[in-house]
C-alpha cells in the first residue's frame, strides 16, 4: 500500500505461438543489445520481458531465484487497485498494468488475477475520496461510491461501524504474486530470455560506463546495458548512490481459517479491502485458494536488513491483527491462525518509485522503491523502465533519484 496520502508486444506461448496481446514497448534505439537485469522480482521480471520483446538479448540474474521467499515479490497475494487519491500517475499505471496481468493470467495454468473487486472504506470523506473519484472519472474507471448501509448490505462479513463512505472498484482484485512472477519468468525463458542464479557483487567503477557484472562465483557477465532491480537490496549494491534513500522495513501478514463451509469469505463474495482508518491503514484479502483470510497492517515496521531479518512473526504483531480482526470482522473471532509471513517494504522517502539512470553510468538503470504498493504496477513499471534504459522515455521527476530524500528509521512496533 502506498502510504502518506500527501501521500504489444505479444506474450509468446509455450509452443512459440502468440497467445495474448500485451501493450507495445516502443523503443527508438538500435535493437539487439546485450542487457543484464539484476533481480527477478516483479520489477526486474517485467522489465526483462519488455526488453526481450523489443528484440534485445536479455539475461535475468537473481541470487536466490525469481520471487524467492525473501524477495518483496515472494508473497502469496497482492492487491491491485486504482484508487490513489491525487496520485493519478499511479491510477493510470495500475489501469494500464491490469490488461497485462489479465493476459498473463489467461496463459497461466492457475489464475494470476482474481477479480474479487477492491473496497476502500473511510471513517470520514477525506480529500483522498474525492480525488480518487475524480481520477476514476477522468480515466473512465468504474467505481461505486457506497454509503455505510450499502456496504453493510453488500459485504456482511465486515462491521462498518464508524465508517461513512466506501469506494468499490469492481474491475480490480487480487494478484497471486509469487505465481505471477514465476509464470512471467518461465515465459520469458521460453521466448528466448536467459535466467540464471547468481549473486551479483557490488559494481565497481572502472570507466565512464559499466562493462560487466561480477558474480560471487567468479563468473563475469558482460553487457551493453544493465538494470539493477534488487528491491530492498538496492541500498547494499549502491551504498553511496542509493544508501538511505531506500529503507527496508519489517512487515508481517497473517492468514486465518474462516468457519468451515462458510462461503462469505470466498472471493466471489468478499472483496480485497483496505480500511483507511485515518491514514493508519489495515488491509486484507478474502480466502484465496484456501490459504485463509489475510490481514496486514500497512504501517511501516522497524528498519531491517533483508539478509538477516528474523522471519518469525512476533506475538505483538499477531495480537494487534487479532484485535483489529475481531473488531471489523467479528464473524472471524476465534478463527485459527493458519499461516504468517514476514517480508519487507523497500520504502522511498515519499513512496514514489525509483526508475532512473545511474548518475555516473549512463548505461545503468536503477529500479526499485516499490514502497509497499509496487507489485500491481509491475507491467507498466517494466515497460517504462525498459524504455528509459534504452533512452526512448522521458525522465519522470517523481521517479528520479533526485527526488528521493534520505529516509529515516521509524519505529512502529
Ligand atoms: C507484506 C507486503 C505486502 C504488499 N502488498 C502489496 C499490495 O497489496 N499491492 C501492491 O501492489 N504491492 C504490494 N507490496 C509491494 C510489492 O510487493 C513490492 O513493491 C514489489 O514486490 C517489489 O518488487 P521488486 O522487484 O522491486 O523487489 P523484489 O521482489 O525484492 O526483487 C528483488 C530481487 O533482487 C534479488 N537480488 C537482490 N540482491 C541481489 C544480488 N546482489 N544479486 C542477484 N540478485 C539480487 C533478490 O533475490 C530479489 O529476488 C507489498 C509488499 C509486502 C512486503
Amino acid at each position: 500500500m502506498k502510504q502518506g496520502v500527501t501521500r504489444r508486444s505479444l506474450l509468446i506461448g509455450a509452443g512459440g505461438a502468440a497467445v495474448s496481446p500485451l501493450p507495445a514497448t516502443p523503443m527508438r534505439r538500435k535493437k539487439g543489445e546485450r542487457i543484464a537485469v539484476v533481480g527477478a522480482g516483479v520489477f526486474g521480471a517485467w522489465t526483462a520481458h519488455h526488453l526481450l520483446q523489443a528484440g534485445h538479448k536479455v539475461t535475468l540474474i537473481d541470487a536466490w531465484g525469481p520471487a524467492n521467499s525473501r524477495a518483496s515479490s515472494g508473497g502469496e497475494s497482492r492487491l491491485t487497485r486504482a484508487a490513489y487519491g491525487k496520485d493519478a500517475i499511479y491510477t493510470r499505471m495500475a489501469m494500464e498494468s491490469l490488461p497485462q496481468w489479465t493476459a498473463l493470467s489467461a496463459v497461466s495454468g492457475l489464475p494470476i488475477f482474481i477479480p474479487a473487486g477492491i473496497l476502500f472504506f473511510f471513517p470520514t470523506e477525506e480529500p483522498y475520496v474525492a480525488d480518487s473519484i475524480a481520477a476514476h472519472k477522468k480515466f473512465g474507471l468504474p467505481t461505486d461510491v457506497l454509503t455505510q448501509a450499502e456496504m453493510t448490505r453488500r459485504f456482511p462479513m465486515i462491521d462498518f461501524t464508524g465508517i461513512s463512505v466506501g469506494l468499490y472498484e469492481p474491475g480490480f482484485g487480487a494478484l497471486m504474486a509469487r505465481r505471477a512472477v514465476l509464470t512471467l519468468v518461465e515465459r520469458f525463458v521460453k521466448s528466448g530470455g536467459s535466467c540464471k542464479r547468481g549473486f551479483v557483487q557490488r559494481p565497481v567503477r572502472t570507466g565512464p560506463r559499466l562493462d560487466e557484472l561480477r558474480l560471487s562465483s567468479g563468473e563475469r557477465i558482460r553487457a551493453d546495458r544493465f538494470v539493477f532491480a534488487a528491491g530492498p537490496w538496492l541500498p547494499k549494491l549502491f551504498p553511496e548512490v542509493i544508501g538511505p534513500r531506500i529503507l527496508p522495513t519489517r512487515q508481517e501478514v497473517f492468514f486465518f481459517s474462516p468457519p468451515a463451509g462458510d462461503r462469505r469469505f470466498l472471493p466471489d463474495a468478499m472483496p480485497g479491502w483496505a480500511d483507511f482508518n485515518g491514514g493508519d491503514i489495515f488491509y486484507g484479502f478474502p480466502d484465496l485458494e484456501s490459504r485463509g483470510v489475510k490481514f496486514a497492517h500497512d504501517a511501516h515496521g522497524v528498519e531491517v536488513d533483508p539478509d538477516t531479518q528474523d522471519r518469525r512473526p512476533t506475538p505483538a504483531a499477531l495480537a494487534e491483527i487479532i484485535a483489529y480482526r475481531d473488531r471489523r470482522f467479528p464473524l472471524l473471532r476465534g478463527a485459527p491462525l493458519t499461516e504468517a509471513r514476514v517480508c519487507q517494504y523497500e520504502n522511498s522517502s515519499n513512496g514514489d518509485f525509483l526508475i532512473d539512470i545511474h548518475p555516473d553510468w549512463p548505461n545503468v538503470l536503477l529500479l526499485g522503491g516499490g514502497s509497499g504498493h509496487g507489485f500491481k504496477h509491475g507491467p507498466e513499471v517494466g515497460r517504462y523502465a525498459a524504455s528509459r534504459l534504452m533512452g526512448s522515455a522521458r525522465p519522470e521527476p517523481r521517479f528520479s533519484l533526485a527526488t528521493k530524500a534520505e529516509t529515516h528509521h521509524r519505529e512502529v512496533h
